[in-house]
């Protein structure tokens, strides 16, 4: 039989596509089962529109083997199969995919679904074979074929035996090479754990044969190695059931599992969308910050998976930055497999699902604020800050978004109140926010500058944390009510005088000179004040850089 030759782009991107495509070689098991999923898939569909076939779930499933003296590895599916022309077509041509045609011929829209689309996938296989072997029967015919190919020269196909419709493909797995080991893709252990991290909830059984060591039958210190066949998937997994089936005790088993964290999480959220762009979601607010969260060297991102099969671990486009401590991931069946890292960042659709899952985490937040103040608390002792960043950064942009988040320490009620509480306790006539900054809630509440408003009934809000003001300032105001620090000029208190009407007696103005005089590179001014009250002198501020504030921007690097 004569060598067929794979079109010219082909080949050039089959080398590109072998060495640079995936990022890890392990992959290839995935491509070639998600291809055996969507051959029996397609059984399935079959089996909706024509009554001879029946489809019978135990009937369906993908196999993988191992020989390690021949050095192979095949998986198997009892799917659809191949014909001649379609072994040909649709693994001679590179990028052309099989299952989207069939998508697209049989207008399949929702229910099971079809994962190829893109006609790349099975080549990864060249990442670890040297030759590779497909014996394929397709549904209906009697004649099967093989088709082999040693990479980028081409393929044969001839005719050859084989009892049942379905599809086994046959690696040479590659010897070991410099650094590069091969041999892992022949240990059947491995190849579970591969299995399990990305093809764990492909909907039909994969079957392997597993060695496990076991008690001797009548001995309770003897074991034996027993070989069995066991399915390696879960095959359903959480997110695709029912909240109305699964128990919190399931969600944080699965977030323990997954090792999103080793702390509770505080909130799961469970997310299935069937709108312009399908997905569902499963999301966690966790209990405390990891170590390096507010480091550059936390990365926030969620898992992302087209119909269950993993292909992203850490997707960041899903989630803004203020929301960065969320964990978790996303499965859309609109996404398609073998999208890279760079097509993900201009993904329209990723960016409705990010948009989307923003209004649901804080959503969640605000029914935890409302319903569990003492969760609340505790979720903003761990991340208050990250929101605060996030309503400074990008000018202020997401400050509509974070504002009724916010948490800050009440002079008067002596604990952490929202800005809404606030504004709905304020005095007749109050028209400003009042706030002090200092290191710690004890050292402002000494502070010369609070006394006054304290003592008029006015309710301050401590600012201790670097970020607070800045925040604060960014808000500018909250419910048409504008902030100010105690430390300002201007207080506009209620039935308080303009300090500056206040006559000065010659005796006082000569000392107010001098002062001036002597601190002149030091303060602008030197005033009398009514504000003070126990204390003999205070510090105000003018301009938009507080004391506070000044601090702070001089400690960070130029
Ligand atoms: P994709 O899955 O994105 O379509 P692949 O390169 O993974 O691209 O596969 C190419 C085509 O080969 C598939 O679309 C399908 O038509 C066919 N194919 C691959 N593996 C199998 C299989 N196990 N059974 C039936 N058809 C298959
Ligand atoms: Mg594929």
């Amino acid at each position: 039989m004569a060598k067929q030759q794979f079109e010219a782009e082909s080949k050039r991107l089959l080398d590109l596509m072998i060495n640079s495509i995936y990022s890890k070689r392990e992959v290839f098991l995935r491509e070639l089962i998600s291809n055996a999923s969507d051959a029996i898939d397609k059984m399935y569909y079959l089996a909706l529109t024509d009554d001879s076939i029946t489809f019978d779930q135990s009937d369906y499933y993908i196999r993988i083997d191992v020989d390690k003296e021949k050095r192979q590895l095949t998986v198997t599916d009892t799917g659809i199969g191949m014909t001649k022309e379609e072994l040909a077509s649709n693994l001679g041509v590179i990028a052309k995919s099989g299952s989207l045609a069939f998508k697209n011929e049989n207008e399949i829209k929702d229910g099971h679904d079809i994962i190829g689309q893109f006609g790349v996938g099975f080549y990864a296989a060249f990442m670890v074979a040297d030759h590779v072997t497909v014996h394929s029967r397709a549904h209906g015919e009697e004649q099967a074929y093989q088709w082999y190919s040693e990479g980028a020269e081409g393929f044969t196909i001839e005719p050859c035996e084989k009892e049942s419709v379905g599809t086994t493909i046959t690696l040479k797995i590659k010897e070991n090479a410099d650094e590069e080991d091969f041999d892992q893709f022949l240990e059947p252990s491995h190849l579970q754990s591969i299995i399990k991290k990305y093809s764990d909830f492909i909907r039909y059984p994969i079957k392997m044969e597993l060695s496990e060591q076991k008690l001797k039958a009548d001995s309770d210190d003897e074991y034996e190695t027993v070989i069995e066949e066991k399915t390696v998937n879960s095959m359903v997994p959480i997110w695709k059931k029912n909240k109305s089936e699964l128990t919190d005790d399931d969600y944080i088993q699965f977030y323990q599992e997954k090792h999103y964290g080793f702390d509770q999480p505080l909130n799961h959220i469970h997310i299935s969308v069937d709108g312009n762009i399908r997905y569902q979601a499963i999301l966690y607010i966790p209990e405390t910050a990891p170590y390096d969260y507010y480091s550059a060297e936390y990365e926030k991102g969620l898992e992302l998976y087209s119909s269950g099969v993993l292909i992203m671990n850490k997707a960041p486009e899903l989630l803004p930055d203020y929301f960065s401590f969320v964990k978790g991931l996303v499965d859309s069946e609109d996404l398609s497999l073998n999208i890279s890292r760079e097509m993900l960042q201009h993904d329209r659709q990723l960016k409705l699902i990010e948009k989307n899952l923003t209004r649901k985490i804080k959503q969640e937040l605000l029914k935890m604020l409302r319903n569990d103040r003492e969760k609340y608390e505790k979720f903003f002792e761990a991340f208050g800050r990250q929101l605060k960043f996030g309503v400074y950064n990008d000018f202020g942009q997401h400050k509509e978004t974070l504002k009724d988040l916010l948490l800050f320490y009440s002079s008067t009620e002596k604990k952490l109140v929202t800005l809404k509480e606030y504004v709905e306790r304020m005095k007749e006539g109050q028209d400003s926010i009042f706030y002090a900054t200092g290191e710690t809630n004890a050292r402002i509440e000494r502070l010369p500058q609070t006394e006054l408003v304290q003592e008029k009934g006015y309710e301050i809000l401590y600012l201790t944390d670097d970020i607070d003001e800045f925040a604060i300032k960014m808000l500018v105001d909250y419910d048409e009510k504008t902030f100010k620090s105690v430390s300002s000029g201007d207080l506009n208190l209620v039935d308080d005088q303009d300090e500056e009407s206040v006559e000065l007696t010659d005796e006082e103005q000569a000392l107010f000179n001098k002062m001036k005089e002597i601190l002149k590179d030091k303060v602008t001014d030197v005033r009398r004040s009514k504000r003070l009250k126990s204390h003999p002198v205070c510090l105000t501020n003018e301009g938009e850089i507080s004391i506070e504030m000044e601090k702070v921007l001089s400690m960070m690097p130029d």
